[in-house]
């Protein structure tokens, strides 16, 4: 476990927002800041009902979709047709999805970001945003598994 702390930075930018913040929702927005992992709505609720029993999935989902509206969480789509949750981050970053494991790698490359820039404005745009994801396999794991 993260060491504790007064509060996380999920429920800070919750209160920036001014959302209410009860007792259930604190939890779940502990459990998202102390994931590295990009975790979808089941892992969530595992790790939230771990901390507090009391909290059901369907407060995990009314949760999920509150910060996501409030934008202080992104919801990614890595193709597997399950969401999977990251609080807001406070840099810009891409992310590499291992087709086998699910692991989700996080990176940030500067080139891409300028060619992107480069790309919209070529077609008449100002870029305000993109989403990136790349999809792999490693390159020494062999289809026989370890
Ligand atoms: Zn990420």
């Amino acid at each position: 476990m993260a060491p504790e702390r007064n509060g996380s930075k999920l429920e800070d930018l919750c209160a920036a927002k001014g959302l209410r913040m009860t007792d259930h929702r604190r939890v779940i927005a502990r459990v998202l800041d102390a994931a590295d992992d990009h975790p979808d709505v089941e892992e969530l609720y595992r790790r939230a009902s771990e901390i507090d029993p009391r909290i059901s999935i369907a407060t995990v989902y009314r949760t999920l979709k509150l910060f996501e509206d409030a934008g202080v969480i992104e919801r990614h789509d890595f193709g597997e047709g399950r969401a999977r949750y990251e609080t807001a981050p406070e840099e810009h970053h891409d992310h590499l999805i291992d087709l086998r494991s699910g692991e989700v790698i996080e990176f940030a490359n500067e080139e891409i970001e300028a060619l992107q820039a480069a790309i919209a404005a070529k077609l008449g745009y100002r870029l305000v945003g993109h989403r990136l994801e790349l999809y792999g396999v490693r390159l020494d794991s062999t289809d026989e598994g370890e």
